[in-house]
C-alpha cells in the first residue's frame, strides 16, 4: 500500500519487519551449534555442517538450496610425521624442539581432529642453517636488512613476527631474498591487548597459542591447479610443481613460548624491530658467540592433496527481475572451531536467511533474486568462492548487482567497520541509520550515530569512516576479478588504541564459542547489529526499484584517488620532466554527475508502468563497477583485473587504489633501468585514463 512504500519502491513495512525479526538468541544458538567440533575444509565434519546448513535453509523457506562441490588442492600435516623446528648442536643432536600442538582448551579435552598449527601449502623439507630475523617480513623490512644493515638472507632461515601484513606476502619476500626456510612467530607486542587476561580468563593469546594459515600467493587465481576454470571432475589440472602461488621453501608457525628459545646473536636491532619478549631481537645470522655451532633445522612434512569441498548455495527467486542477483556469501570452513572466524559471520548469515524465510511466508518476495552462499576452503586461499565464481562467471558478469561478504562478524567491541566500493557508501549510511546501537547505555541512538561518534571521518567528510576493499576474504573474485559492486561489514576494535594485529586468538585453537559469549558479545547484540547491516544491505539491493548504487560517490572517490596517485608521482619532479610523464588527460578523467533523468522516476508508481527506463538506468548502475575491469589484468596478476582497486602487492590485507600506477612507481628511485621504469608509469597512467573515460561513456545517455 501507498503508506508503506518508500520512494525507492521498497516496502518499508517489510524492511522493518525483516530487521526486527533478527534476534540475539538465535544467533547465539547458531554459533553454539556450528562451533562444537573442528571443521577444517575437506573434512567429514565440514561436509556434515554443510548438510545441516542446507537442510536448515530449506526449512527456513528458501526456494532452492544446492551443494556446489569442487575438487581443489588443499594441504594437511602428515599424521605420522609431525612438523617441528629444532635447534641442533654440532653433533646433530636436537637440543630443543618446538611444540607439536597447542594445549587443548578446557572443555574440549575429548575433541579429536584438532589440526596442529601449520602453514598450509608449505613446501616439504628439512633445511638447516642460521637464522636471520627480519621484523614483520615486510618489503620495507627486507629493504632495511639488505640496504641499511647489509645483511643477506640468502641461504639462511628467516624468522619474522606475525602481524601487519598477510603471511603469504612475508613468505614471498623471504623467497625473493633467497631464504631456504621461514619461521613465523606471534609476539605479545602484536597479540596482547593491554589489561586483558590470557585465555581462558580473557581473550589474549597464551604462550602456547599459534596462528595457522595458508602461505599462498595466488593473486586471485583460486584453486592452484585450475586457474581460470572451475575445479570439476573433468577439469584439466596442472601438476603441483606448476601450481599457482605455492611457496618453494618450508614454512612453519610457532607461539612465543617456543620463539624465546630462538634468541639470536649478531647486530643489535633498531627499536622498531623489538617486540615485547624478554630476548634481544638481534638480527643474526645465527646464535650468539657461545652457541655459534648450533643450527636451526625445520622438519616439515605437510602434504598437498586434491580434496572435495562443498559450497552451499541457496536462492530466493526475484519476483520482477529474477535475472538480477544480489549475493550474500561467507565461508564455513574453520582452522579449528571457528568461534570468531568464520562462524560469528556464518551464524549471522543463518539468522538473515531465517528472517528472510519468515518474510517469504508472509507474502513478501524481493524484486531481484537473492543468492546465499556458505563457502568452503576460504582458509586455503578463497578456493570455494573463487571456483564458484569461475563456474558461474558468464551469468555473474551479466546479472550480478552486488556481493556482500559475511566472514567473521566481530573482531572487537568498539564499533562498526565497513569496507566497500564507493557506490555503496550512501546505502551503508542509510541502512545504519535504521538500526539501533547495540551498545549499553546508547538506547535511542542509531548504529550510525554510535559509529559516527567513535570513528568520524574528519579529514574527508563528516560521516563515519568507510575504507577501501582489500582482500583476504571471499569477496575477492567477485569484486577484483569480475567487477561486481561489493562490501563487507563487521564489528571491530578501536584502531587508535588497540594496536595489535587482527585479534589475539586469530586462527588458534582458542577461537571458541566461549570467547564470543564471555568477552566479545555476551548479549549477542553486536552480532545482531551486524546481521541487520548485512541483511539490510541485501534487502535494499534486492528490493529497491532503482538500484541504490551511487555513481556520484564513485566520481568523488575517483577524484580523491587520482589526486593522491598524482601526488605520489610528483615526488620525482626531475624524472617526471625528463621522461615527460604527465597526468594531463588522466586528472581530467572523471565520471559525469548523474544526469537527472532519474528525477523522472521520483514518482515510482509511474515508473512501474514504464519500467524499461528504470531497467536501463539500473543496468548502467550495475555495470558501472564492471567497466573498471581490464580483461588483460594488472601486470603479472591476470586475475586482478580491477583498474581502480587491487590488493596491495606488498600486503593482501590492504587495498591499493590505481594499483597499476602505484606499482609502477614503487621504489622507482632504485630502478636498474629508470627509462624503462618511467615508460611503464606512462603506460599505466594511460590505461587508467582510458578506463575512467570508458566508464564515463557508459553513464551518458545511450543514444
Ligand atoms: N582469510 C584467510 C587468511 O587470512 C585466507 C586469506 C587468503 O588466502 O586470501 O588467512
Ligand atoms: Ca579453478
Ligand atoms: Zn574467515
Ligand atoms: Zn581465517
Amino acid at each position: 500500500t501507498h503508506e508503506n512504500t518508500a520512494s525507492n519502491g521498497v516496502s518499508s513495512k517489510y524492511l522493518r519487519e525483516f530487521l526486527d525479526e533478527m534476534q540475539p538468541n538465535q544467533i547465539r544458538e547458531y554459533l553454539r551449534k556450528f562451533t562444537r567440533l573442528p571443521h577444517l575444509a575437506g573434512t567429514e565434519q565440514n561436509l556434515k555442517y554443510a548438510e545441516e546448513i542446507k537442510k536448515d535453509w530449506q526449512d527456513f523457506g528458501l526456494d532452492s538450496v544446492e551443494m556446489a562441490p569442487y575438487d581443489v588442492l588443499l594441504s594437511y600435516p602428515n599424521t605420522s610425521q609431525p612438523n617441528y623446528i629444532s635447534i641442533v648442536d654440532q653433533f646433530g643432536n636436537e637440543v630443543f624442539n618446538t611444540s607439536l600442538a597447542e594445549p587443548v582448551p578446557q572443555g574440549y579435552e575429548d575433541v579429536s581432529n584438532i589440526v596442529p598449527p601449520y602453514s598450509a601449502f608449505s613446501a616439504k623439507g628439512q633445511p638447516e642453517g642460521d637464522l636471520v630475523y627480519v621484523n614483520y617480513g615486510r618489503t620495507e623490512d627486507f629493504f632495511q636488512l639488505e640496504r641499511e644493515m647489509n645483511i643477506s638472507a640468502t641461504g639462511k632461515i628467516v624468522i619474522v613476527r606475525y602481524g601487519k601484513i598477510f603471511r603469504g606476502n612475508k613468505v614471498k619476500n623471504a623467497v625473493l631474498a633467497g631464504a631456504k626456510g621461514i619461521i613465523m612467530f606471534s609476539d605479545p607486542a602484536d597479540y596482547w591487548a593491554s589489561g586483558v587476561q590470557l585465555y581462558p580468563d580473557g581473550w589474549n593469546l597464551p604462550g602456547g597459542g599459534v596462528q595457522r594459515g595458508n602461505v599462498l600467493n595466488l593473486n586471485g587465481a583460486g584453486d592452484p591447479l585450475t586457474p581460470g576454470y572451475p575445479a570439476k571432475e573433468y577439469t584439466h589440472r596442472f601438476s603441483v610443481e606448476d601450481g599457482v602461488g605455492l611457496p618453494k621453501i618450508p614454512v612453519h608457525p610457532i607461539g612465543f613460548d617456543d620463539a624465546i628459545h630462538l634468541n639470536m646473536g649478531g647486530q643489535i636491532p633498531p627499536n622498531s624491530w623489538k617486540g615485547s619478549l624478554n630476548v634481544s631481537y638481534r638480527i643474526g645470522p645465527g646464535f650468539t658467540h657461545e652457541f655459534k655451532s648450533q643450527k636451526v633445522r625445520m622438519n616439515i612434512h605437510t602434504n598437498n592433496k586434491v580434496t572435495r569441498i562443498y559450497n552451499v548455495i541457496g536462492r530466493i527467486r526475484g519476483a520482477l527481475e529474477p535475472d538480477r542477483y544480489v549475493i550474500l556469501g561467507g565461508h564455513r570452513d574453520a582452522w579449528v572451531f571457528g568461534g570468531i572466524d568464520p562462524m560469528s559471520g556464518a551464524a549471522v548469515v543463518h539468522e538473515i536467511v531465517r528472517s528472510a524465510g519468515r518474510l517469504l511466508s508472509e507474502g513478501w518476495r524481493p524484486r531481484r533474486t537473492i543468492i546465499f552462499a556458505s563457502w568452503d576452503a576460504e582458509e586455503f586461499g578463497l578456493l570455494g568462492s573463487t571456483e564458484w565464481a569461475e563456474d558461474n562467471a558468464k551469468l555473474l558478469q551479466e546479472r550480478a548487482v552486488a556481493y556482500i561478504n559475511a566472514d567473521s562478524a566481530i573482531e572487537g567491541t568498539y564499533t562498526l567497520r565497513v569496507d566497500c566500493t564507493p557506490s555503496l557508501h550512501t546505502l551503508v549510511y542509510e541502512v545504519t541509520k535504521k538500526i539501533d546501537s547495540p551498545e549499553e547505555g546508547e538506547e535511542g541512538l542509531s548504529l550510525y550515530e554510535s559509529w559516527h561518534k567513535r570513528d568520524n571521518w574528519t579529514q574527508d567528510r563528516d560521516a563515519p569512516r568507510i575504507s577501501k576493499l582489500s582482500s583476504g576474504s571471499d569477496f575477492e573474485a567477485y569484486f577484483i576479478r569480475l567487477g561486481i559492486a561489493a562490501g563487507r561489514a563487521r564489528y571491530t576494535k578501536n584502531k587508535k588504541t588497540e594496536l595489535y594485529s587482527s585479534y589475539p586468538l586469530y586462527h588458534s585453537v582458542y577461537e571458541t564459542f566461549e570467547i564470543v559469549e564471555k568477552f566479545y558479545d555476551p548479549s549477542f547484540r553486536r552480532l545482531k547489529a551486524v546481521s541487520q547491516v548485512r541483511g539490510g544491505l541485501i534487502f535494499l539491493l534486492a528490493d529497491s526499484q532503482l538500484l541504490p548504487l551511487d555513481a556520484n560517490q564513485y566520481a568523488d572517490s575517483l577524484r580523491k584517488y587520482t589526486q593522491s596517485i598524482a601526488q605520489l608521482a610528483q615526488r620525482h619532479p626531475a624524472q617526471m620532466e625528463m621522461y615527460e610523464v604527465s597526468f594531463g588527460e588522466f586528472t581530467t578523467a572523471t565520471l559525469p554527475l548523474s544526469c537527472g533523468r532519474c528525477k523522472a522516476c521520483s514518482n515510482i508508481s509511474i515508473c512501474d508502468l514504464i519500467c524499461l527506463p528504470v531497467r536501463i538506468m539500473n543496468d548502467q548502475l550495475m555495470y558501472l563497477e564492471r567497466t573498471f575491469i581490464d580483461p588483460l589484468g594488472l601486470p603479472g596478476r591476470p586475475f586482478y583485473r580491477h583498474v581502480i582497486f587491487a590488493p596491495s602487492s606488498h600486503n593482501k590485507y590492504a587495498g591499493e587504489s590505481f594499483p597499476g600506477i602505484y606499482d609502477a612507481l614503487f621504489d622507482i628511485e632504485n630502478s636498474a633501468d629508470p627509462e624503462k621504469a618511467w615508460e611503464e608509469v606512462k603506460r599505466q597512467i594511460s590505461i587508467a585514463a582510458f578506463t575512467v573515460h570508458a566508464a564515463a561513456m557508459t553513464l551518458t545517455p545511450p543514444a
